[in-house]
């Protein structure tokens, strides 16, 4: 079975939209700003991506571009005038950011309450202590998919490849939240199939293509490729699509998987911030 991102995340959408429509009914418009250092044109097109998701349900969004060579001063100023303001809900810092300028403390300086990529160390925390708020959202987008697919998590061999703060790490914290039994793989792991062959849930985020051959994937599995590889003129994951399909009981594309899931949970992460914003108001009034 394919596991169809594009449409779940079309589903996502008209949740979103709908949400939308009940918070414009307490003249509320949730707003995004994202905000792009530099020229790299991977991060453009990911951004013009993230803007046409937040036309198509109605979620006000503005891109705040930066020259290549701004200073961390000038970037933390920029984010200080949006946590300010009271009409931009989420605040979403596009990575990677130019050589020179760490992303820590510019992620840092993003309102808690506003982090909707859930990287500020405050929701990464709580995300650690059980307590899920905003959260990063491929790992949101995976979990989404899984239990729409009836998947249970609690009690599952999930095996994780790739450990980073944006997708493996997180991933891992919100599969022990839901019980799963989880392995995390890396660059380092020394066998990385006898580790593989385990998963019942197979997440893959390594960034190399043709990493996950058919031989390494338990039958009927579920697989995971949040890899974005260019390869030639193709997009292509870290699994070897043609091998482990027929080995997977579903498997995610590339394009057209992960990545439409993870847009969408940006969506609902922003609305779910405007939401809590506004009962903040609410109760202070
Ligand atoms: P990263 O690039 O920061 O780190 C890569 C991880 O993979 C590390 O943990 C590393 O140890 C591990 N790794 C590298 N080579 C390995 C190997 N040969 N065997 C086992 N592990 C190996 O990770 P990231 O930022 O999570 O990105 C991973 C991939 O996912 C990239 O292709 C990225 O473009 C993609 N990505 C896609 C989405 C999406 O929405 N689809 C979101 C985030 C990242």
């Amino acid at each position: 079975m394919l596991i169809e991102g594009k449409l779940l995340a079309s589903d996502v959408e008209a949740e979103t939209r709908e949400k939308v429509e009940r918070l414009a009914e307490l003249g509320v418009l949730p707003g995004l700003a994202t905000v792009l250092v530099g020229e790299n044109p991977a991060s453009q097109m990911y951004i013009r991506l993230k803007h046409s998701a937040c036309g198509r349900v109605g979620i006000h969004s503005e891109n705040v571009v930066l020259a290549e060579n701004t200073t961390e001063e000038q970037l933390i100023g920029k984010i200080l005038e949006l946590n300010a303001r009271p009409d931009i809900h989420g605040i979403l810092l596009q990575l990677p950011l130019p050589k020179g300028l760490s992303p820590k403390k510019a992620m840092m300086t993003i309102k808690p309450e506003k982090d909707v990529d859930g990287f500020h160390p405050e929701n990464m925390g709580s995300l650690l202590l059980g307590a899920e708020r905003l959260v990063p959202c491929t790992p949101l987008g995976i979990i989404y998919a899984l239990e729409r697919l009836g998947k249970k998590l609690e009690g599952a061999e999930v095996v994780i490849v790739g450990h980073s703060n944006v997708v493996g790490k997180p991933l891992a914290a919100m599969m022990l939240n839901r019980n799963a039994t989880v392995q995390v793989c890396h660059v380092f792991t020394k066998d990385l199939a006898k580790h593989t062959r385990d998963a019942e849930i197979l997440v893959v985020a390594a960034g190399v293509p043709g990493l996950i051959k058919g031989d390494m994937v338990k039958p009927g599995a579920f697989v995971f490729d949040v890899g974005i590889n260019r390869v030639g003129n193709k997009t292509v994951g870290d699994v070897d699509f043609e091998a482990v399909k027929d080995v997977a009981a579903a498997i995610t594309p590339v394009p057209g998987g992960v990545g439409p899931l993870t847009v969408s949970m940006l969506l609902r992460q922003t609305v779910q911030a405007a939401e809590s914003q506004q009962r903040k108001i609410e109760k202070r009034d």
